[in-house]
């Protein structure tokens, strides 16, 4: 990350590319035990999240992705009661998975408490839901808490997760999907972020790998536009333990009782469509 006076700057240095935002104040900088994470007003873009040097939330376009990290996932299962969420500490996935009404537990597992805290003072609206009684806030490596997790004891696991550096790199792998599969219930779904298919189509391909080996039986890659994530365009991996994912409720989603600024039934059917050379890659 780069700062002259007006200009957040994130380059992907391996990618010989990057996004600026301007920005007219930097409000918040601390060290957690965990991560660096600042806070900046942009001029566009409201308030910006990073963590050591990378985006995290915007309030323009977060929208995008919390509706894609949950939505997808809780319109698959027949009946989602008992979800987890590993990582969100900005909030934004717990808030739109307690919009279903047939949630009657969402369990937010998130290793670093002061993101969390952070987001309730420059993020409101996204930790608005907070304090809903179904809500259950964690302060936990998710890793572990899967690990230790009754067999069968949620319906969804949403892994909301950084990138797979440093803690997050165990929210990758395929001993931790296993320990997913024995957590969800018959009918279980996960999702998890699956970074750029334009810059990152090894690790889908080898998250779909793992997914499969630990036991899902179907696995799907959804993409979606998320102008200040890396290339832009980025993805949600959908995996489910029985049936095939294509067959989401989609009545339900025609039907739904709640607002939603991106995800409806005709996003998620095109979501599901995997570009050529995704799926040439996932063969
Ligand atoms: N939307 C973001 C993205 O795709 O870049 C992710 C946002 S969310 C703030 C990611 C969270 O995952 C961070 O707050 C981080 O602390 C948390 N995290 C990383 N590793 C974790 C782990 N092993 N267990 C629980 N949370 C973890």
């Amino acid at each position: 990350m780069t700062l002259d006076s007006t200009w957040y700057t994130e380059q992907w240095s391996g990618q010989g590319s990057a996004i600026s935002l301007k920005i007219r104040d930097k409000v918040h900088d601390e060290r957690s035990p965990y991560q660096r994470i600042e806070i900046y007003e942009t001029e566009t873009f409201g308030t910006l999240m990073t963590l050591d040097g990378l985006v995290m939330v915007t309030d323009r376009d977060n929208f995008i992705y919390h509706e894609m990290m949950s939505h997808p996932a809780l319109f698959t299962h027949p009946r989602p009661r008992r979800v987890l969420i590993i990582g969100g500490g900005d909030c934004g996935t717990l808030r739109e998975v307690l919009k279903h009404p047939s949630v009657e537990l969402a369990e937010q597992v998130e290793l670093d408490e002061r993101v969390t805290r952070v987001s309730e003072r420059y993020f409101p609206e996204l930790c608005a839901s907070n304090g809903d009684p179904r809500a259950q806030l964690r302060f936990d490596d998710g890793i572990r808490w899967v690990a230790r997790a009754q067999a069968g004891s949620y319906d969804v696991i949403i892994v909301d997760s950084t990138d797979p550096v440093g803690p997050a790199a165990g929210l990758f792998s395929e001993e931790f999907y296993r320990n997913c599969f024995r957590a969800l219930g018959d009918r279980g779904i996960l999702a998890g972020q699956s970074e750029s298919p334009l810059f990152h189509p090894q690790l889908i391909r080898s998250m779909h790998q793992a997914l499969r080996t630990a036991g899902f039986l179907d696995t799907a890659v959804l993409s979606f536009p998320q102008c200040t994530y890396p290339s832009g365009w980025w993805s949600a991996t959908l995996a489910c333990k029985d049936a095939s994912l294509s067959g989401f409720r989609q009545e339900a989603v025609a039907e739904k009782t709640f607002p939603t600024r991106y995800y409806n039934l005709g996003v998620h059917t095109a979501a599901m469509a995997t570009p050529e050379f995704l799926y040439e890659l996932l063969l």
